[in-house]
């Protein structure tokens, strides 16, 4: 019998969850979720999944923002989930710029590596939701489904091609929950 997948979603944060800037997210106040978003991650937990994130963060490799705006970002994002009853179990991020070669800046697969360690679980089969070809790429090569959001630099990324096959397109995160609870069949990007 195939393994069943665990009940693991991971999403990218910046044009999925909140909107994006060319100027980056520096601080609580510049992070604004997209319409629906966080409503979305709340049905993905009432229907018992768990949800992480997985975030290039290179604005503090760059010394644009420190770790303490980024911790507001994200208590700001709690707190305005826990009042939708939603919850994101962790945030993963790179905080390196390209530059610095690491393990972890998407495409490379080390935060879903630091995901699989953590939780104990392996990603095979658990969707990944992005809206830049690196976060699928990042995905993909753990094993993770890949879906593209077209919210953030999602349009963009759809029109470039070259998508993993079986790419999976939604029109924005509450669109992906809705496949997920299985009430919309989601085009395929790829014929492949
Ligand atoms: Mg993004
Ligand atoms: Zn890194």
């Amino acid at each position: 019998m195939p393994q069943t997948p665990p009940k693991f979603i991971v999403l990218d944060r910046d044009g999925v969850i909140n909107l994006d800037s060319d100027q980056f997210v520096k601080s609580a106040e510049e992070w604004v979720p997209i319409e629906g978003s966080l409503e979305a991650i709340a049905a993905m937990n009432q229907a018992g999944y768990r949800v992480v994130v997985a975030s290039n963060q290179s604005g503090i490799g760059r010394g644009l923002f420190e770790m303490s705006a980024l911790n507001a970002m994200h208590e700001k994002m709690y707190k305005a989930l826990a009042n939708l009853g939603g919850r994101v179990d962790a945030v993963f991020f790179c905080p390196h710029t390209a530059a610095d070669a690491c393990d972890c800046r998407k495409p490379k697969p080390g935060l879903l590596d630091q995901i699989s360690e953590r939780f104990g679980i392996e990603l095979k089969g658990v969707p990944i939701v992005g809206d830049s070809l690196r976060d699928l790429e990042a995905g993909v090569a753990v094993g993770c489904t890949p879906h593209l959001v077209l919210t953030g630099k999602g349009r963009k990324t759809l029109d470039k091609g070259g998508l993993p096959p079986g790419t999976r397109v939604h029109d924005d995160l509450r669109a992906f929950a809705r496949w997920l609870a299985g009430g919309d069949c989601a085009p395929r990007a790829t014929s492949s």
